[in-house]
């Protein structure tokens, strides 16, 4: 098995968000057939190496995809190579990760590391995070996690959240005629859409600014009626502000009812005197973080050290033509190698220190 073939075999085997059966059990008789001693969740699967406890550190990415869209020029299903590029649905979003992390499982498999490492490579992070979520309560204490995710091996530590509001314009229905009657809900919902598009929230140092953005509106029954209700979404990233907080703010300042429809992507940031930073740091010869606008996994990690990194462009995720280059799967395979050991060296001197 090398990276290149193992990543072609997972590109191949479709798992669109919802349907990674399949890839979840070829890819458990791969890994049993290596010796990794695997676990498995519904289609989210895992292992851990080492044989210390402490500290233990989880390398985790994900194996569904987003369907399709039109306007592939190949199959996205077949993965094929061309000028130094994997072709095909996954390759950078996430299956490049999973890839270079399975490598990394097999050099480091019969060595004694300083602490242990849990690989996990889970389903549904493309639609909602199920399974991260289903199976982080059975791995145990976690010191520290690197999630991979395409961003071109520069080291990601703060991730915008995603906070849904549904507002509900209420008014009062009448006739067209005689509107003096009624009260229009979408001229209400309108005054509060301008609201929203100016307000300002405190920007985040590595994020900046969280912004409200309308993206759908419903509302009016007939044509010669007053509306007496208009709904508008408000989908939101926020980076460094509780959502809580987020909403009671929007709420207080708007004439419509304001409801929280999702909030449960958290936006995160790991502080850069982590360790978990600074192995990262080190190995990727960066002297700072980043932050991503993307979501992932990791939201559902709070309170863990972590930091995102993994081969590829996050540019190139969910769109046709997907692809991973040669050259960033092979060092990707090397960064995440490289993490491993400086995460336990430094994790060391730090305990040395206190
Ligand atoms: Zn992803």
């Amino acid at each position: 098995m090398n990276a290149v073939r193992l990543l072609e075999f997972l590109v191949s085997k479709p798992s669109v968000s919802g349907n990674e059966g399949k890839i979840a059990t070829s890819l458990s008789g791969i890994l049993c057939r290596e010796g990794f001693k695997i676990q498995r969740e519904g289609n989210s699967i895992w292992f851990t190496l080492g044989k210390r406890d402490r500290p233990h550190v989880l390398l985790l990415s994900h194996l569904d995809t987003v369907p399709p869209c039109a306007s592939w020029n190949s199959d996205p299903f077949k993965a094929h190579i061309e000028d130094g590029k994997i072709i095909g649905l996954g390759a950078n979003d996430a299956k490049g990760s999973v890839a270079a992390m399975i490598l990394t499982a097999r050099e480091i498999q019969h060595r004694d590391p300083e602490g242990s490492i849990t690989f996990a490579f889970v389903a549904d992070e493309e639609s909602g995070g199920e399974g991260i979520r289903t199976i982080k309560p059975k791995l145990g204490h976690i010191d520290a996690a690197l999630v991979g995710e395409p961003t071109g091996l520069q080291i990601c530590t703060a991730q915008r959240g995603l906070l849904i509001l549904r507002c509900i314009a209420h008014g009062k229905a009448s006739h067209a005629a005689h509107a003096h009657l009624g009260e229009n809900a979408i001229h209400k919902a309108a005054r509060d859409i301008s609201r929203l598009a100016v307000m300002e929230f405190e920007a985040h140092e590595d994020l900046g600014a969280t912004r409200a953005e309308v993206t759908q509106i419903t509302g009016g029954l007939a044509r010669n009626q007053v509306p007496d209700r208009c709904d508008f979404v408000d989908l939101r990233t926020t980076p460094n502000l509780d959502h809580a907080t987020v909403a009671a703010e929007i709420g207080a300042r708007l004439e419509s009812e304001v409801a929280i429809h999702s909030h449960r992507y958290e936006p995160v940031a790991t502080n850069a005197s982590e360790v978990v930073v600074c192995a990262a740091l080190e190995v990727a010869d960066a002297s700072a973080g980043i932050g991503s606008v993307t979501t992932s996994d990791w939201a559902f990690l709070k309170g863990i050290p972590t930091v995102k990194v993994g081969p590829g462009n996050t540019n190139r995720s969910h769109r046709p033509n997907e692809y991973l280059l040669l050259s960033e799967l092979e060092k990707g395979v090397v960064f995440y190698n490289r993490f491993i050991h400086t995460y336990f060296r430094m994790a060391a001197a730090e305990v040395v220190h206190v």
